[in-house]
């Protein structure tokens, strides 16, 4: 048995998610004529209370596109310093875009309305536009923290009284609403654009969605194909989003729970320094010196268990829907006997 924590992307899909898939009626997707693809662009788009949505083949491209769409050559994007769209997207803000990103320190991965008040360049001509706000939620970097809505309501409205674009990178917005009990639409409708992942906790093999108005949509679609996103048949893919949407929403909690679990197992483990509060399924810990990252990872690998070493004392454990009770029964054990 192989364990495997390194990310919430390692799932497989199940014979369900495979059933769906090769039961999908498909088309040329380019041509705008894939109705699964169709279908689950709309069911995004209505859920996060948006006119429309495009499938994407990652949660990158969705990113890079809403950045692409939203500036031009030469203005800033503000967002985290953990952010996403900055530390693991290649540098992609400036190279696609030609825009340069101005990195605030949140808490945990969150700004504040004061933040971002502060960081907006007035309209000189030799100050940079503030076009764009991007936020993330959950923050992935900053161990899974969420967002309160009320905060996010209030950058909203500055945002839109500034005349500045709201982004958001919402890879894992449904492990935020599993725990906040908030609705998609609460959240969708206070930003000009949402990227949804369903390769992370939903357990698809591939795909994100962007959802906006029709003409930024409509725009997004011209720069998917710039940037080699148009796929064909794909509606394969966006069978197995549809399945999701319905059968791995509600679970996502569990994967919350597991990672509760893990939490309260490493604070009993003398190796530990430190943990990053448990938010929702992502899992930060620092090692203290009495064993190297590097040796850790090797110990667990020893034991079947993948992790994520994220950075040269830290350590990153995901949990996702195929990482089983009997799994995380073994994960504890092997955490709790470990000598170092
Ligand atoms: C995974 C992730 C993405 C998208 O990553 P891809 O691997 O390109 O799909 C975007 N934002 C966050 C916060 C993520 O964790």
């Amino acid at each position: 048995m192989i364990i495997d924590l390194r990310s919430d992307t390692v799932t497989r899909p199940s014979k369900a998610m495979l059933e769906a898939m090769m039961n999908a009626e498909v088309g040329d997707d380019v041509f705008n004529e894939d109705p699964t693809v169709k279908k689950l662009e709309q069911k995004l788009a209505d859920m996060f209370a948006h006119e429309a949505g495009l499938f994407c083949p990652s949660g990158t491209m969705t990113n890079q596109i809403a950045i692409n769409v939203h500036t031009r050559p030469g203005d800033e994007v503000i967002c985290d310093v953990n952010s996403h769209i900055y530390n693991y997207e290649g540098g992609g803000i400036s190279k696609n875009s030609g825009v340069q990103a101005k990195l605030l320190q949140g808490d945990r991965g969150r700004l504040s309305l004061k933040q971002i008040q502060e960081s907006i360049n007035g309209d000189f001509d030799w100050l940079t536009r503030s076009t764009l706000v991007s936020l993330e939620n959950t923050v992935n970097r900053a161990g899974g923290s969420y967002y309160q809505l009320k905060d996010i309501k209030e950058i909203s409205a500055f945002c839109k009284s500034s005349k500045i674009k709201f982004h958001l990178d919402g890879a894992r917005i449904f492990n935020a609403l599993a725990e906040t009990g908030e609705s998609p639409k609460q959240y969708g409708e206070l930003f000009d654009s949402v990227s949804i992942c369903l390769s992370k906790g939903l357990g698809t093999p591939a795909g994100s969605v962007l959802v906006g108005s029709s003409s930024f949509i409509k725009e997004a679609r011209r720069v998917r194909k710039v940037f080699g996103g148009g796929m064909r048949q794909v509606g394969i893919f966006a069978a197995a989003g549809l399945f999701a949407l319905e059968n791995n929403i509600s679970r996502l909690k569990e994967d919350h729970k597991k990672a509760k679990k893990i939490e309260e197992t490493l604070k009993k483990c003398a190796f530990v320094e430190s943990i990053l509060p448990v938010d929702t399924n992502i899992v930060i810990f620092n090692l203290n010196n009495s064993i190297t990252g590097e040796l850790f990872e090797k110990k667990l690998l020893e034991n079947n268990i993948k992790i994520a070493a994220f950075g040269k004392q830290t350590i990153r454990m995901v949990t996702h829907m195929d990482f089983t009770e009997e799994m995380l029964d073994k994960v504890c054990s092997v955490l709790l006997n470990l000598n170092t």
